[in-house]
């Protein structure tokens, strides 16, 4: 990434923009609490949650990844890391309340800024997700379903190369209503043998930062490393990543 230095052509203001360069970083945060404590999910996840998602992304000859977890010093998500990363890829659930007010702020000051979020699965309850949708993000869910993944916006870019159904024998039924503010754009939709449907895949825009929510990636069964879906997480990475990041959120202008 460079840091380039020009005028907006908006009156009294100079902004520090940096745009993109060849090389996205990509930084994959996870809780990492399931994959410890709990021997079962420890045998799905050996790596982590994290580990999973880096093999995955790595693969990409454009992507460099870095991992960092909720007990790390200033819980993974430094001022220094969050300012050297293009997209932020989330997975929580366990440990949601762990987070300070202070990381919360500095997560959702770097969205604003321009920085990519993607929240998997039960992130739709993490408190930087509620915080940059300004909704109770709750649903409804079962353990134990199987889910078909509809495409349902193919001409999406996150959507490119991605079969139009694509079958989880094993994942947790996530049941509408979604609490969530309406999307700029579904471009997934689940249906569950238990019967429900839900907005699998959302994408949203928060200042210069754009956002998606995708729900499959239940920690008792491993889905990440399906084609599809695996498809799915690095065109997301693409698509959220900023061509315009400013050094600090907008502020108001006075013309
Ligand atoms: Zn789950």
């Amino acid at each position: 990434m460079e840091v380039i230095t020009y005028c907006l052509m908006v009156p009294g203001t100079i902004n520090k923009i940096i745009t993109g360069e060849s090389m996205i970083r990509v930084t994959v945060w996870n809780e990492y609490e399931h994959e410890r404590t709990i021997p079962a999910i420890q045998k799905v996840y050996p790596e982590g949650i994290h580990g999973a998602l880096k093999k995955i992304l790595q693969t990409e000859s454009d992507m460099t990844v870095t991992c960092t977890t909720l007990d790390e010093p200033e819980q993974g998500l430094s001022e220094e890391l969050l300012q050297n990363t293009d997209v932020l890829i989330w997975w929580s659930h366990a440990r949601q309340d762990d987070l300070t007010d202070e990381t919360v702020e500095r997560v959702v000051r770097h969205v604003h800024s321009g920085m990519g979020f993607i929240a998997l699965h039960s992130a739709h309850y993490s408190r930087v997700f509620r915080r940059l949708m300004g909704t109770p993000c709750t649903l409804g869910w079962k353990h134990g379903d199987s889910e078909k993944l509809y495409c349902v916006a193919p001409s999406h870019p996150i959507a490119e190369g991605v079969p139009g159904c694509i079958e989880l024998p094993e994942e947790e039924l996530y049941a509408e209503p979604f609490s969530i503010p309406k999307p700029d754009e579904v471009v997934f939709i689940g249906w569950f043998a238990g019967g429900a449907v839900f907005r699998s895949g959302c994408t949203f825009t928060r200042g210069y930062g754009k956002i998606f929510y995708f729900q499959p990636g239940h920690e008792e069964c491993r889905v990440y490393d399906i084609p599809g879906i695996s498809r799915i997480l690095i065109n997301a990475v693409r698509w959220a990543t900023p061509h315009t990041r400013l050094e600090r959120p907008e502020d108001n202008v006075e013309w």
